[in-house]
C-alpha cells in the first residue's frame, strides 16, 4: 500500500475520532382540545422519520386517549416510530403536580404521585404498545422532587425536561435514583419557529456549542418543542385552564389556529435547523431511550473507605463519579447505591468534641440503618442528643486516626446548591394558581440532594471535564 494513502487513511480516522454530541430533540405531546394538534403530531413523526432522526414524544395521557378515541391509529403508527415517554396524565387540569405535592412529605407525595400520574402512564404505554415510558418531563415548570420515587416505581429511568429547579454543569446528571437531561442551559438551543431570520444566528450559536461539548469530549445539546406551536397560535392550556381555572369538559375551547401558510413556516424552519445540525461532523441525534446507553450506569464504583473519607475531607459534595451519599456510605464499609435521608433533622448535640467510643457508636448505628435501609438516616443518637447525617459525616472525615476524643464538625452540605432558590419566579407558570410559590419543594429537593452526581459518557480513553 502506498505510504501516501495509507498516511491518507490514518489522517481520516484521526479527523473523524470526534467525540459524539449527542442531539436529543423532543416533544411536549400535550393537546387533548384542539383537534388540528393531531395532523401535526404526524406530519412531524413522518418528516423526522424521513431525516433519519428519532425524536422523543413525551405524550400526555388525555393525549394518547383522544388519539384512540379519534381513530387516529394514523397517527399513534407514526409516534411509535419514535421514543415514547410520558408527560403527566391531564397536564393542566388542576391542582398541577407541583401544587398538590408542595403540601406533602416524601413518602406521602410520591404515593400521590403514584395515585394521579400512575394510570396515565398505562395508559400511554397500551396505546403505544411500548414496554417502558423512556422519560418524563413535568408540565410547565409543575415540578416536585416526590415525584422522582414514583417515577422509579413506573419503571420510568429519566426526567428530561429544561427549568431552573435543578442542574450540574449544564450537562446529564443522576439525581433520586433518575439519569436527567434537565436545566442544560446554554446547551439548549431552540430555533423560533416563527422567524426565518432569525435561524442563521441560531444555528451558529448551536455549532458553537457542539465545539465546545466535543473539547470536552462530548456531551448533550437538546431543544424541544410542542407538536401544538406548530398548528396555534396560542396555547390550548392558557386558552382553558389559566391561573388555576377549571372548566367543565363540555365548555373547553381549541386553541386558534394558524394559516396553512404560517403552519408551514413553522415546519420549514424546524427540518432546516435539523439538517443543518445533522450536517455537522460528530453530531448524532440521540433519542433518550438510547442516550441513556451512551452514559456509564449510576452503579457506583467501588472504593475503600478511607478514599471516601478522603473525599469527603475535601468538602461534603459529591465528588468524581460518586454522590455525597455513595461516599458517606462507602465509608461506613456499606458501598453501593443509597437513597438520601428521608426527611431533614438538624443536630441538637451543642458540645464541640466527643469522644472516640461516642464517635464509633454513631457510625454503627450509621452503618447499620444504611444497610438496612439503603437509605441515609437523617440523623443518629449521640446520649440522648441527635447529630444530622451531615454533621455526623463532616466529623467522620475530619476525626484524626487513633485520637480519644474528636472535634464535632458542621457541615456545610455543598450539593445542596444544585437545586434552586427562587420558589416563586421559577414556579411562576400561566396555569398556577396566581402567586404560586414553592419553597417546600425546594427544601424536598435540597435534602435528595444527597444523591446528585455527574452522569459519564461511555467513552474509552476520553476524558471527560465536568
Ligand atoms: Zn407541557
Amino acid at each position: 500500500m502506498p505510504l501516501l494513502l495509507l498516511l491518507l487513511g490514518l489522517l481520516s480516522t484521526t479527523f473523524a475520532a470526534e467525540p459524539t454530541v449527542h442531539v436529543v430533540l423532543w416533544f411536549d405531546t400535550e393537546d387533548y382540545i384542539t383537534p388540528e394538534d393531531d395532523d401535526a403530531c404526524l406530519r412531524l413523526a413522518r418528516d423526522l422519520k424521513a431525516r433519519g432522526v428519532t425524536a422523543t414524544f413525551k405524550v400526555v395521557g388525555g393525549k394518547a386517549r383522544v388519539l384512540e378515541q379519534r381513530k387516529r391509529f394514523d397517527v399513534i403508527q407514526a409516534l411509535m416510530g419514535h421514543d415514547i415517554a410520558y408527560h403527566s396524565d391531564n397536564h393542566s387540569i388542576p391542582p398541577t403536580p407541583a401544587v398538590y405535592l408542595k403540601p406533602l412529605s416524601m413518602a406521602e407525595g410520591a404515593t400521590e404521585f403514584l395515585l394521579r400520574e400512575g394510570p396515565g402512564a398505562r395508559d400511554v404505554m397500551r396505546i403505544f404498545g411500548v414496554k417502558m415510558l423512556s422519560t418524563y418531563g413535568q408540565p410547565g415548570s409543575s415540578w416536585g422532587p416526590q415525584s422522582h420515587a414514583a417515577l422509579r416505581q413506573l419503571g420510568i429511568p429519566s426526567y428530561v425536561d429544561e427549568g431552573q429547579h435543578v442542574g450540574l454543569n449544564n450537562q446529564p446528571f443522576w439525581y433520586g435514583g433518575l439519569f436527567w437531561v434537565f436545566n442544560l442551559g446554554p446547551n439548549a438551543i431552540r430555533a423560533d419557529i416563527n422567524d426565518p431570520s432569525k435561524l442563521d444566528a441560531t444555528f451558529a450559536k448551536a455549532a458553537q456549542r457542539v465545539t465546545e461539548l466535543q473539547k470536552a469530549g462530548g456531551g448533550v445539546l437538546h431543544f424541544w418543542y410542542h407538536p401544538n406551536e406548530f398548528v396555534t397560535t396560542e396555547f390550548w392550556d392558557g386558552v382553558n385552564f389559566s391561573r388555576g381555572a377549571n372548566p367543565a369538559r363540555a365548555n373547553w375551547k381549541p386553541a386558534k389556529l394558524r394559516t396553512k401558510e404560517s403552519s408551514e413556516q413553522t415546519y420549514r424552519i424546524l427540518n432546516s435547523y435539523v439538517e443543518r445540525l445533522q450536517k455537522i461532523p460528530g453530531v448524532r441525534f440521540t433519542s433518550v431511550r438510547e442516550l441513556i446507553s451512551f452514559y456509564q450506569p449510576s452503579t457506583p464504583a467501588t472504593l475503600t473507605p478511607e478514599r471516601a473519607r478522603a473525599l469527603l475531607a475535601k468538602g461534603i459534595n459529591w465528588h468524581q463519579q460518586w454522590s455525597a451519599a455513595e461516599l458517606v456510605a462507602a465509608a461506613l464499609g456499606v458501598p453501593g447505591e443509597v437513597a438520601s435521608p428521608a426527611a431533614r433533622h438538624e443536630s441538637t448535640l451543642k458540645s464541640t468534641e466527643i469522644t472516640r467510643a461516642e464517635l464509633d457508636a454513631a457510625l454503627a448505628q450509621a452503618r447499620r440503618f444504611i444497610r438496612e435501609t439503603r437509605r441515609l438516616p437523617g440523623m443518629v443518637w449521640v446520649a440522648s442528643e441527635t447529630l444530622s447525617i451531615g454533621d455526623l459525616a463532616a466529623t467522620m472525615a475530619q476525626a484524626p486516626e487513633g485520637a480519644a476524643s474528636v472535634e464535632v464538625r458542621r457541615a456545610a452540605l455543598q450539593f445542596e446548591q444544585h437545586v434552586a432558590t427562587d420558589a416563586c419566579r421559577n414556579f411562576n407558570w400561566v396555569i398556577h394558581p396566581e402567586g404560586f410559590c414553592a419553597p417546600e419543594l425546594y427544601d424536598l429537593g435540597r435534602l435528595e440532594a444527597w444523591t446528585i452526581k455527574p452522569a459519564a459518557l461511555r467513552v474509552a480513553g476520553v476524558r471527560q471535564s465536568r
